[in-house]
């Protein structure tokens, strides 16, 4: 079965100034690349759908929702700062909806088995954006409302979230610490931004602190001693992707040195997992990634994978 391929334009239309990092151009980077490796033709493309109020407020406070719909400006060349490092323009309300509303529509399509996996090429990316606040490029957390959508429309018990973005997943932690339908998984470079998940005591939490400079196997043992075996012994019904490629050894946003083959590795991991307990049930969500080249690579490994054989 191939694989659901989830975007929208309107992703495009966000941007943050001149000389931010978190571009556009990363989407391209990844639809460039599928085109190149061939890869395209194994994927069904989905136009992404707004996520509703009602959807966001299962996982965001009410007045934190409508600042960010009252805030958006309306010229083209304003932008209103959020966060230090995080701003809204014209564009970006719209495609922050469509990045929640695109995991939505993913699990909506692995739930009906329309797909046994989806990947959402979308931005802003979400897992640093907490229950009342937007940070680190985040507004809507994408895979919690996710999440909170499979918890509430399609019954599920156990929801797995395994976030490898090299940033820990802040905001996801803030919305399902103590919640224990969920269990979420962090990797991530410590001491580094954003500077939480290394000492979380919520049991629901599995977070991965790990120094800088972290290469593949050193990332692969640790993911082997921690993760695999609390994501067996959870059983989940549905694996949901935090996907960041920002640890990859050509993006200098950080220092891990992972490399394409690291990225096949733990997706083959979470789809075998997904075998076993989640009729290959996998939605990934694309957070970090900042060098192009090394993001579309990445991306188009991961995917292939997501598709593979069991
Ligand atoms: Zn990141």
């Amino acid at each position: 079965m191939n694989l659901a391929f989830i975007s929208h334009p309107d992703c495009l239309e966000h941007r943050m100034g001149a000389h931010h990092v978190e571009v556009p151009e990363r989407l391209h980077a990844i639809t460039d690349r599928l085109i190149a490796s061939g890869m395209e033709m194994l994927l069904t493309h989905y136009d992404a759908p707004m996520a509703e109020r009602e959807a966001l407020l299962r996982v965001h406070d009410a007045d934190y929702v409508e600042m960010l719909f009252s805030n958006a400006p309306h010229a083209s060349d304003v932008l209103t700062w959020v966060d230090g490092d995080t701003a809204m323009n014209a564009g970006t309300l719209n495609a922050a909806r469509r990045a929640a509303g695109a995991a939505m529509l993913g699990i909506d399509l692995v739930m009906t088995d329309k797909h046994h996996a989806a990947f959402c090429a979308v931005r802003p990316p979400g897992h640093h954006a907490e229950r009342h606040q937007a940070m680190g490029f985040c507004f809507f957390n994408n895979v919690a409302v996710g999440a909170a959508h499979a918890l509430a429309q399609h019954g599920l018990q156990r929801i797995a979230i395994v976030d490898f973005d090299v940033h820990h997943g802040n905001g996801t932690e803030d919305i399902f610490a103590g919640d224990e339908r969920v269990l979420f998984c962090s990797s991530f470079q410590h001491p580094f931004y954003p500077g939480s998940g290394a000492d979380s005591q919520a049991p629901n939490v599995a977070n991965l602190p790990l120094p800088a400079r972290t290469d593949g196997n050193a990332y692969r043992a640790a993911v082997e001693q921690t993760w695999l075996p609390r994501l067996d012994a959870f059983q989940p019904e549905l694996i949901l992707i935090s996907a960041g490629f920002d640890g990859h050894v050509e993006d200098d946003m950080a220092h891990f040195m992972l490399r394409e083959p690291d990225y096949a590795w733990v997706t083959r991991e979470l789809h075998d997992l997904a075998a076993r307990h989640a009729q290959e049930r996998v939605v990934s969500v694309l957070e970090g990634g900042y060098a192009l080249s090394a993001l579309g690579r990445s991306v188009s490994t991961h995917i292939d994978e997501l598709i593979g054989q069991v």
